[in-house]
């Protein structure tokens, strides 16, 4: 099946560039949020990036032009109709996810793919709101995904081969490397990536050592380009915490309990980089 446009629903970090890599690769989008104001923000985060990318002389300045002009924007829900695709990358919030799923399931057509950039919510238990759960699939692009080649492909239970396929090449057209995963709590990336910034902030509760030593540990022994904790207060202590809480609670087992610390970071508002505290203090 041959896809040529894409709607993505949400214009905030990750939908922006979402929609920012779709245009470079050549697809129509319409990148839709609830107020003209998102929108705005969301291109000129696409503005700037493809700024960057033609100083570094990736991009010509009239392939910038051409790559913003196939990006239009709305906030009409609406506009998803018609599209192959749809990504949704709204809020990681499961009854936001769920109400704006059953909107755009009354809208599409049949053969639109419908896929969710969670981070940490069941691929399944979303696609059970849309009539086609079978056309339903997970694509968890990286952050920041003009630069990330990592296209996580999570199958629900009840996502299709032909879904599956298409995922999976779409995102090679977009010259990302896709790898299909099933759906599980975390899927791959996060279930092994949380524990391990889990661990470090127990080391560093339990004086196992300072922050700096912990972070020099993991990329002076483990070749990180970053380490856990910085890497925690770049990802957001508060998303972190959030998907330790999704790990504890859908896999049941204690040893993905959140770490003390996490939860005393997040009560006192040092959220990480977006705060200018997390375990580091930013300027
Ligand atoms: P964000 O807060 O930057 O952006 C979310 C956007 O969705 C906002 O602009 C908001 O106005 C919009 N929105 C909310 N409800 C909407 C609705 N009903 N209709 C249309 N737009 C709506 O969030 P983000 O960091 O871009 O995350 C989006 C998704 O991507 C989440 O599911 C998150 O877990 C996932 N994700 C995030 C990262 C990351 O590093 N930030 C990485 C991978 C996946």
């Amino acid at each position: 099946m041959k896809i040529s446009s894409v709607s993505v629903i949400g214009a905030g970090t990750m939908g922006s560039g979402i929609a920012q890599v779709f245009a470079q690769g050549e697809l129509d989008v319409a990148l839709i949020d609830v107020e003209a104001s998102y929108l705005d923000r969301g291109m000129t985060t696409i503005a700037k990036s493809l700024d960057r990318l033609v100083r570094k002389e990736v991009l010509s300045s009239g392939n910038k032009d051409k790559v913003l002009s196939r990006i239009h924007t709305s906030t009409d829900l609406n506009e998803a109709k018609g599209s192959g695709i749809v990504i949704e990358a709204v809020f990681e919030n499961e009854g936001v996810k769920t109400e704006l799923w059953k909107q755009v399931d009354g809208i599409v057509g049949e053969d639109s793919i419908l896929a969710t950039n969670t981070s940490s919510i069941s691929v399944t238990r979303l696609g059970a709101n849309v009539t086609r759960p079978e056309r339903f699939i997970g694509m968890h692009f990286m952050n920041p995904v003009a630069v990330m080649e990592l296209v996580e492909v999570i199958r629900g239970l009840e996502t299709n081969d032909e879904t599956t396929k298409a995922t999976l090449e779409l995102c090679e057209k977009l010259g990302k490397t896709p790898v299909e995963v099933n759906d599980y709590p975390g899927f791959v990336s996060n279930r092994v990536l949380l524990p391990m910034i889990n661990e470090a902030v127990y080391c560093l509760m339990e004086g196992v050592a300072s922050r700096e030593s912990i972070d020099t540990v993991m990329k002076l022994g483990m070749a990180h380009p970053m380490g856990p904790l910085a890497l925690a207060d770049l990802i957001g202590v508060d998303v972190c915490l959030d998907i330790m809480e999704v790990l504890h609670r859908d896999l049941g087992d204690s040893k993905y309990r959140p770490c003390p610390l996490l939860k005393k970071m997040v009560a006192a508002g040092r959220l990480g980089r977006k705060s200018g505290r997390g375990f580091y203090e930013y300027g």
